[in-house]
């Protein structure tokens, strides 16, 4: 099995007592900047208004980065213990990727409609788009013409528990990396049907090869519906055995994309993409970066990255710190007033 590949899933949630992860200042100082003599004089050379945001990761009454909260028992940092990635570690990992000037682009491939109607699917990859060029700030992102399920030759089942098609995430991932374009960073999948990487598992959210940059995503999960018994996404046991074909996708439920669904892909995609940076799962602060076992915990998640992950991709990138917060702030401006 790849090592590098990396799932948000899915577990069953039990309570236990909410658990704040409060590291000291010290711990995550040396996180941000480390020890080594080379990353410190590097972290020194950034400039004055990017050290101040920075250095809010290790202020201990910071209004910008919280302390990671552990609701449940079943959050990702209890129920999956990982070694912490520092940005030394980050560093020098020998599997991280950066763009480089002949592979700069990242393609986003459609996987099924993404819409019920091709001004939705159109108007919501517009949105997609330029929040990922936003942040991750000096890449270009591309769209890929949509294709159908059939296309990938992926297998398929129906959930035994929720019912819903669902289809296989490594086959998706082997589709992609021979679509993968000649100056492509990363492509990644995008698909409004639920995913599973293996028959015992009960579906992911995502999955990213990070050593072949690529990834596929699913919002199925982001609907309203989906856990209300009013979802229409459920296969008919008739309709079950009358199709073993790639045609039971033909008309298949596609739930409504509302800002909360918007907000959830927005979210979704750029964790994911930070993964193929190299970025592992956040357990310094409340962050984009940390790892989410269930949609609750996901929402939970903060839309940024927290400075020890901010200077993992700026690593990678090579953005002004400040600018890209200008930026993407005026572009999400002028997109509220113009849309
Ligand atoms: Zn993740
Ligand atoms: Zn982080």
């Amino acid at each position: 099995m790849d090592t590098n590949l990396i799932s948000d899933s899915c577990l069953c949630v039990s309570f236990r007592q909410m658990q704040v992860v409060q590291h000291s200042e010290h711990t995550l100082k040396t996180a941000l900047i480390s020890k080594n003599p080379v990353l410190v004089s590097q972290y020194e050379k950034l400039t004055v208004g990017e050290q101040r945001l920075m250095n809010e990761a290790f202020q201990p009454t910071s209004e910008l980065f919280r302390p990671i909260t552990v609701y449940s028992q079943s959050d990702w940092i209890t129920s999956h213990p990982e070694a912490p990635q520092d940005f030394e570690k980050f560093f020098s990992d020998p599997y991280r990727k950066a763009p480089t000037p002949e592979k700069s682009n990242i393609y986003i491939q459609p996987i099924g409609s993404l819409g019920n109607s091709r001004v939705i699917s159109e108007e919501y990859v517009k949105w997609l788009k330029g929040y990922c060029e936003a942040f991750f700030y000096g890449l270009t992102v591309k769209f890929l013409e949509p294709v159908s399920i059939s296309a990938t030759k992926c297998s398929f089942r129906v959930n035994d528990h929720t019912q819903n098609l669902q289809i296989h995430a490594g086959h998706i991932l082997t589709f992609l990396k021979k679509k993968k374009p000649e100056d492509a960073f990363c492509v990644v999948g995008i698909t409004m049907i639920d995913l599973y990487p293996r028959d015992s598992w009960n579906f992911v959210f995502g999955q990213a090869s990070l050593t072949e940059g690529v990834g596929i995503f699913s919002f199925a999960r982001y609907g309203k519906d989906f856990h209300s018994s009013c979802y229409k996404g459920t296969v008919t046991k008739a309709k079950r055995t009358s199709s073993s074909e790639y045609s039971i996708f033909d008309n298949y439920y596609i739930p409504e994309i509302t800002s909360v669904l918007l907000l959830r892909s927005c979210k979704t995609l750029t964790h994911e993409i930070g993964h193929i940076f190299g970025l592992r799962h956040c357990q310094w602060l409340a962050c984009l970066m940390q790892g989410s076992n269930h949609l609750e915990e996901a929402d939970r998640r903060p839309l940024n990255l927290c400075p020890i992950c901010l200077r993992k991709l700026q690593c990678a990138l090579g953005f002004d710190v400040v600018e890209r917060y200008k930026v993407s702030g005026r572009r999400g401006r002028r997109e509220v007033e113009n849309p």
